[in-house]
C-alpha cells in the first residue's frame, strides 16, 4: 500500500495515511460521532497535556467510554499522539 493511498473508511474521502492511525476517519465524519443510541457525542482533551474526555453534546454529561458510532459503524476515539482527538473504525 502506498503511503498516501488511504481514504476515510466511512465516506471514502482521500486522506493521508498515518501508520500510527491505520483506520482513522476524516474530520467531517469525526463530527458525526454518536453513542449506540444515536446521541451526539463530543470529544475533548482533558487539558493542556492531553487526556481524553467524552461528553454528550446535548447535556455535557460525561460518558466513560471510548466507543462511538458513525453512521452505525463502531469506532474508537482516543487522544491523538500530537494532541487533539483521533477517531478510528474498530477492526
Ligand atoms: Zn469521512
Amino acid at each position: 500500500m502506498r503511503e498516501n493511498d488511504y481514504c476515510c473508511p466511512i465516506c471514502k474521502t482521500d486522506l493521508d495515511f498515518y501508520s500510527r492511525y491505520p483506520n482513522y476517519v476524516c474530520s467531517r465524519c469525526a463530527l458525526k460521532v454518536a453513542d449506540e443510541d444515536g446521541r451526539a457525542l463530543s470529544f475533548f482533551n482533558e487539558g493542556m497535556h492531553g487526556g481524553f474526555v467524552a461528553v454528550y453534546t446535548d447535556t455535557n454529561e460525561r460518558r466513560d467510554s471510548h466507543t462511538c458510532y458513525i453512521d452505525g459503524i463502531k469506532c474508537y476515539a482516543d487522544e491523538a499522539y500530537m494532541g487533539g482527538i483521533v477517531v478510528q473504525v474498530n477492526t
